[in-house]
């Protein structure tokens, strides 16, 4: 498949899926013939209609099937958590019904009273499968995304298990697009709230990397297209309050920013 980042968009006629084409601030969404959640990802077909990237608004770029999610995979997070570094990768699943689109709003509920971002590269499943190794992994990659694994830390303490801290609506954003040609190993990870940066690592610093990390998943579960897999948190995390921004950025993928609001 060639370079091309995914996006789903909301465009003045309706929605459709679109290959985001250009830089800067010269950004084209152009329509995709194909429902690519539906048929094989391959090279994309076009209607030939394009819209600038600021007339049209980004939605959630795809519905995953699921999240599995990685805790503990950076040694400072970790440590941050006042944990061991773990041996193995630290499992679990956010269901779907968390994720939203770039801008949307992640909503506070009032059951918790501190709720932390944490920004985190995510893999988005091509072909997906079962017990691939790792040094095949790549094959099985359809591209990579950005995401926010939010979380209520008060219920993740108290519960002993992270089902409810880390399943909220509206606690998982994924965005802005999936971004299809990307290596992963050494990449900038940043995350800003109200502009203040709070997260500031690399991807390179990841305890276990991502082709470790589908062997690891896939030995367990059959990954299907368009799961997704949050590769864990750098140092830094911190609770968000009603009316703030947070923003994550991953060097080549772009920003995924999110307000905050009362529920
Ligand atoms: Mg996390």
């Amino acid at each position: 498949m060639n370079d091309v980042r995914i996006a789903r968009i909301a465009h003045p006629e309706g929605v459709a899926f679109a290959a985001v084409h250009g830089e800067g601030d010269d950004l084209l969404a152009v329509e995709i013939a194909d429902d690519p959640s539906t048929t094989p990802w391959t090279d994309p077909t076009f209607t030939g209609r394009k819209w600038p990237l600021a007339d049209v608004r980004l939605l959630t770029p795809f519905l995953p099937p699921k999240i599995v999610c990685i805790g503990k995979n950076y040694a400072d997070h970790a440590r941050e958590m006042g944990s061991e570094v773990p041996e193995n990768p630290i499992m679990f699943l956010k269901p779907n019904t968390a994720v939203i689109g770039p801008n949307a709003e992640i909503k506070l509920p009032a059951g918790s009273g501190r709720v932390d971002f944490e920004g985190e590269l995510a893999v988005v499943v091509g072909v997906g499968g079962r017990d691939i190794p790792a040094d095949r992994a790549r094959s099985s990659i359809l591209g990579y995304t950005i995401a926010n694994d939010v979380t209520a830390r008060d219920q993740q303490k108290a519960d002993g298990q992270w089902t409810r801290a880390k399943g909220h609506d509206t606690f998982c954003p994924l965005g802005p697009w999936i971004e299809t040609e990307f290596d992963p190993s050494d990449v900038a990870i940043r995350t800003e709230l109200d502009g203040e940066v709070k997260q500031d690592s690399r991807t390179s610093l990841l305890l276990h990397d991502v082709g470790e990390l589908i062997a690891y998943i896939s030995a367990v579960m059959t990954l299907r297209p368009l799961d997704v897999i949050l590769t864990g948190t750098p140092a830094g995390v911190g609770p968000m309050t009603a009316g703030q921004t947070v923003s994550v950025t991953v060097e080549g993928l772009g920003t995924l920013t999110n307000r905050v609001v009362d529920r």
